[in-house]
């Protein structure tokens, strides 16, 4: 029993007729009750609830503040490959677009890290584009070594991998992952993923499960909205974050709230996700599961951050890149562009303004040199 085998339960549900059909009272309803079900997540992520985005805003802020405190972490991704095996269509990363690719030597990684902490990030994420052939265990491992000399934590966001391959990193020193099923629609979901292993579904969707199972720390999961009607994937991602939290208690789950940004090809999503729209999701993630993290990006503009920072997110990244070597060499292709090219000083301030503790370290690895 996994995950993959809950959603079908869902794949012929009525969707769109449900949440039309959510009113007033439903909200009201959901907004009362201090544990919510499944049927007051949709009736928050639906067309009804759009209205009452302010109260949804006040216990959203209320329940961050209990849960978590005035506290937000922080992290970057730092980028080490842009090989990749993979045709999505969202992504300047794909195997179509021809471009130099670059992958880091371990002087260079060296360089990119110490580049990086030395604008006080403690948490890093490392990411490669997916392709076994290019940035294999071995490598990632070897970046990892490298990493520990300048980062309390590291995360890895990479293809996914068995138990045994993600225990071999978290021996190495790796505390949690990220994996994005980006969208949860299984028609999309083949139509956007043109060629490569990222087509096998299943695969991507177990990933967190086998992070979890491998004893990470913390698994971040998400739906890159704008790929599929945002509501619909909204809530399949929470309750996957939820499945995720009840199975695996001692492992701290978060989701992440991404959109669709503008890369090297011209695909356009069919699915508007405004930033009321997104307001709304990161408001019902929070009213849904209290303790769970929620991750703002860089894709979002700074102004839009500055407002989000109250109402239930947990991390956010600063100083961000997402080409490879971005730190510290010239010239990399970004995987997209980003929105809030602030630097980590600049959001450090931000948040102290807003009366907020910027978190640069809660965690140390406890891994042999
Ligand atoms: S989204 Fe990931 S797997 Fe897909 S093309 Fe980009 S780097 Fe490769």
């Amino acid at each position: 029993m996994s995950f993959y085998d809950i959603l079908q339960t869902w794949e012929a549900f009525p969707f769109q007729l449900r949440l039309q059909g959510y009113r007033e009272v439903d909200v009201q309803r959901a907004l009362g009750k201090p544990k919510l079900d499944a049927e007051d997540l949709l009736a928050l992520l639906s067309p009804a609830a759009g209205n009452h985005l302010e109260e949804m805003a006040q216990r959203a802020r209320r329940i961050t503040q209990s849960q978590f405190g005035n506290v937000i972490q922080l992290f970057t991704p730092m980028y080490v490959s842009d090989y990749c095996v993979n045709h999505c269509e969202y992504c300047s990363f794909s195997s179509i677009y021809d471009f130099p690719r670059k992958k880091l030597d371990m002087q260079e990684v060296d360089r990119e890290a110490a580049a990086i902490a030395a604008t006080g990030i403690r948490h890093i994420l490392l990411l490669t584009g997916e392709s076994r052939k290019d940035s294999p265990v071995e490598y990632l491992r070897d970046c990892v070594k490298v990493l520990r000399k300048h980062f309390a934590s590291i995360g890895i966001e990479v293809n996914p991998m068995s138990v045994s391959e993600y225990q071999e990193l978290g021996t190495a020193g790796v505390d949690s992952l990220t994996v994005f099923q980006e969208v949860y629609h299984r028609e999309t979901y083949a139509n956007l993923h043109v060629k490569g292993p990222k087509r096998n579904y299943r695969n991507r969707l177990e990933a967190p499960e086998r992070g979890c199972e491998a004893g990470y720390r913390s698994v971040n999961i998400g739906a890159l909205l704008g790929l599929y009607d945002w509501r619909r994937e909204a809530f399949i991602a929470a309750m996957h974050a939820d499945y995720l939290q009840t199975r695996y208690p001692g492992c701290e789950i978060s989701l992440s709230i991404p959109r669709f940004r503008p890369y090297l090809g011209d695909f356009q999503p069919d699915s508007e996700v405004t930033d009321r729209a997104l307001v709304q999701v990161l408001l019902a993630y929070r009213l849904f599961l209290p303790r769970a993290g929620i991750t703002l990006s860089s894709r979002e503009p700074a102004r839009l951050r500055d407002k989000l920072v109250h109402l239930g997110v947990t991390k956010m990244s600063a100083g961000v890149s997402t080409a490879v070597g971005g730190h510290s060499q010239e010239g990399g292709t970004p995987q997209f562009e980003i929105s809030d090219e602030r630097s980590v000083s600049e959001i450090r301030e931000m948040l102290y303004r807003n009366g907020l503790q910027p978190v640069f370290k809660d965690w140390d690895i406890l891994v042999p040199n």
